[in-house]
Formats: C-alpha cells, structure tokens, sequence
C-alpha cells in the first residue's frame, strides 16, 4: 500500500453557534495517497467543505487526528500550521477568493511572499504558473478584468505556484458556466495525470467523474466509496 500523504482518523466537528452545537462530522476516516484524486459529493450541509478544511489544515477537528506524512499535526500551534500549509498545500475555491485590486501576477505571487521568496524568483515562477494555464497575455489584469474561468485559472495559478504535494478545491467550477467548468475540470484530470494528489468537493455527477474515486457524505459520514 502506498504510504498515505495526509489521513484523518476519526475526525469529529461540532461547531458551536452559542448554546447549538452543530455536529458537521461525525466520524471520518480517510487516506489520501500521492497521485489520488478524490471528489467528494453529497448534499449541501454533508460536511464537505468542513472536511476539506480539515484535511487542508484550515480548521481543527473536535475530535480525532489529522496525520502528515504520518505526523499528527492537530496539536502543532497556529504558525506551524500555517507554515505546514503554505509549502504543503493549494487550494481553489468556488468564488475564486482572489484580491481585487492586485493584478493577476500579484495574486499568484502573494503564497511565495509568505514562503520568503525574493522578489524576482517570485516573479519568475508567478509568470511560469500563469503562462502554463495559458493567461500569459494577462498577467496585468486585475480580477475585474477577467472571465470567471480566467479568474478560476488564475486561482489555480495561485494554488500550484508552491508545487504543493495536494490540491484541494472546493465546488472549483460552481461559479462557472457548463462549459467553461468542463475546461477547468480538463485541467484537474490533466494535472492529475502529471502527477498532482487532488482532492475535490462538488455537487456536481459529471465534476465527480473526472476523479478516480467518488466518496459520498452524508450528513457527516462518508456512506459510499465508487
Ligand atoms: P457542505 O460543504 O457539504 O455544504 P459544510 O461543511 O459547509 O457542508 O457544512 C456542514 C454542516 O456544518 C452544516 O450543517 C452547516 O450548516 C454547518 N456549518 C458549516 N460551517 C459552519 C460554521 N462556521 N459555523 C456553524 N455551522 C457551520
Ligand atoms: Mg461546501
């Protein structure tokens, strides 16, 4: 068996809303190995965007572990974690998350700041990650000036530049028109034929097909594995 890049263990969450307490998981287990690619499904409320913060070190379970590379990271403090996810991890969202008034360049760029990186090695692996996803001809627009599919590849732009060892993306082509979300989907199975471990939310039956495995939540718990 491949060793497991990250995996969860009994991962629990309860979000607490004053005196509610909103269980959200109740009890993953799930491995991802390197060159996987899971979608998860379910219905809105299932808990996928909470595990994919969990497994993206995003948030912290309630209960349960979170193991990198076999290490279980759940105890590490804030800035551990968020150095463990900057050089570990990319992520895509629905509403691309860029920042408004920098330009494409400056988006991708920002993930190598927080690396330390100087300024022309920045700009010289930004420039690369853009021109790969072919927007080497916008490189000065700024998210306003771009399609949504421009503005989602740009993200995508921003997510690999570290050449993190998993990709997460949550319902990455939800803001997208059919068509220009089957292009983004392309480039996930193209990246993962290259290489790239990836892990995918959607709601989508034709989004989930281009992953090679298919886990089902449900209210919390993952019910089915296709
Ligand atoms: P999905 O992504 O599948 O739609 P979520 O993980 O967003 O599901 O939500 C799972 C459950 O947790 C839902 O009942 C949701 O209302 C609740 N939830 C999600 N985020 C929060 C939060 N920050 N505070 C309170 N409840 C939350
Ligand atoms: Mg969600």
């Amino acid at each position: 068996m491949t060793a497991a890049l990250v995996e969860l263990q009994g991962v629990r969450k309860v979000y607490r809303l004053g005196e509610v307490e909103v269980p959200a998981l109740r009890g993953v287990d799930l491995r991802v190995a390197g060159r996987d690619f899971l979608a998860l499904m379910g219905p809105s409320g299932s808990g996928k965007s909470t595990l994919l913060h969990i497994l993206g070190l995003l948030d912290r379970p309630t209960a349960g572990k979170v193991l990198w590379a076999g290490e279980d990271v759940t105890k590490l403090d804030g800035g551990r974690l968020a150095e463990l996810r900057g050089r570990r991890i990319g992520f895509v969202f629905q509403m691309f998350n860029l920042v408004p008034n920098l330009t494409a360049l400056e988006n991708v760029e920002l993930p190598l700041i927080f690396l330390g990186l100087p300024p022309r090695e920045r700009r010289r692996r930004a420039e690369e990650a853009l021109m790969r996803l072919g927007l080497g001809d916008r490189l000065r627009h700024r998210p306003n000036q771009l399609s949504g599919g421009q503005q989602q590849r740009v993200a995508l732009a921003r997510a690999l530049v570290t050449d993190p060892a998993l990709l997460i993306a949550d319902e990455p082509t939800g803001n997208l028109d059919s068509a220009t979300g089957r292009e983004i989907l392309g480039i996930f199975a193209d990246l993962n034929k290259q290489g790239r471990t990836i892990v995918l939310a959607t709601h989508d039956p034709e989004a989930a097909e281009v992953a090679k495995v298919r886990l089902r939540l449900r209210d919390g718990q993952i019910v089915e594995r296709t």
